[in-house]
């Protein structure tokens, strides 16, 4: 059978690459002929997607994190600097949407710099759970709908690395259309399947996710395509510590072992993933993240002089 563009809905496609997930499944990265979004072949069915998304991927049930003390600290520390720069788009009031909210820390953070109203959306599950115990924040489990909002109520909405896990991308695009003010923005980020990184690691990418990231577009392909909607581009970033320099190295140790991830995985607790790796190795790819980081650092500078940095954030402002 032939898999369907979860973007465009095309069937019609060319083969790229091949590449497997963190449960041996295997696929095809194909890029769709009409849109031109890359996308997996077979489409992951939705109980494999349902597995992929089971408490683990979030963290523990109990525990609020989703990785290890240190990493959290440093991930806290971007969070503040997101939410900055989005509560001063805008202009320390008004509403916030943020689809895929995660635990909702990144909305608290931004309430702290105004008055500001949060919104966010979380699909069912331990992280939806964290959030809806935040008293300010007007939560919408499951996914984003039309009837959710009213028309023209946002001032900015936020998909942080959510677009391309989304099964109906396009429909959200419509809706985000339609609840965003005129002259409102929305600040999108997601892997770049033009980087460096997807070049070179292909399957072996860290950022290609599979089965959970469903598609990709290029940026210049997205940004093309968010100009024909009728929204200007106000920003695109490509340098992230956040996000880069990890994708470089766990992408690197994947090119020594058969299965996937195995220190991402290992520092997210996963142990039932990693279990037959000895413990020796798992300490030795840490010490090798920490050593080599500077280095992959320097590298994300050098890449996104040239866009070609393994993810983007962009900033969109709807025009009328
Ligand atoms: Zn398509």
């Amino acid at each position: 059978m032939k898999s369907i563009c979860p973007y465009c809905k095309s069937k019609d496609y060319s083969i790229q690459y091949p590449t497997f997930d963190i449960f041996d499944n295997h696929y095809e990265v194909v890029k769709c002929k009409d849109c031109l979004a890359y996308f997996l072949t077979p489409n992951p069915p939705e109980e494999l997607l349902a597995k992929a998304y089971d408490d683990s991927y979030y963290g523990g049930a109990e525990d609020d994190e989703k990785f290890e003390g240190f990493i959290e600290e440093g991930l806290n520390y971007f969070r503040k600097q997101r939410a900055k720069k989005v509560a001063s788009l805008s202009k320390n009031m008004g509403r916030v949407l943020d689809i895929g909210c995660g635990n909702g820390q990144f909305l608290e953070q931004v309430q702290l710099f105004g008055h500001i109203e949060i919104f966010g959306t979380e699909m069912e599950g331990g992280s939806a759970g964290r959030a809806a115990k935040i008293k300010s924040l007007q939560l919408q489990i499951g996914e984003l709908k039309s009837d959710d909002f009213e028309d023209n109520y946002f001032d900015v909405i936020t998909m942080f690395h959510v677009f391309e896990h989304l099964k109906n991308p396009k429909e959200y695009l419509s809706v985000i259309d339609e609840i965003l003010k005129s002259k409102a923005y929305l600040v999108i980020s997601f892997p770049n399947i033009d980087s460096w990184q997807a070049q070179f690691f292909k399957g072996k990418w860290l950022h290609l996710d599979p089965p959970r990231h469903l598609f990709f577009f290029t940026p210049k392909d997205f940004k093309l395509l968010m100009k024909q909607r009728g929204y200007e581009l106000v920003e695109e970033k490509y340098f992230s510590i956040e996000q880069n320099p990890y994708g470089a190295i766990q992408s690197w140790l994947n090119l020594f072992h058969k299965k996937r991830e195995l220190l991402f995985e290992s520092l997210k607790g996963n142990k039932a993933y990693v279990k037959q790796i000895s413990p020796f190795v798992l300490v030795v790819e840490k010490l090798l993240f920490i050593g080599f980081t500077p280095l992959f650092i320097l590298l994300d500078v050098i890449s996104s002089v040239f866009k070609k940095s393994a993810t983007v954030e962009f900033t969109f402002q709807k025009k009328a």
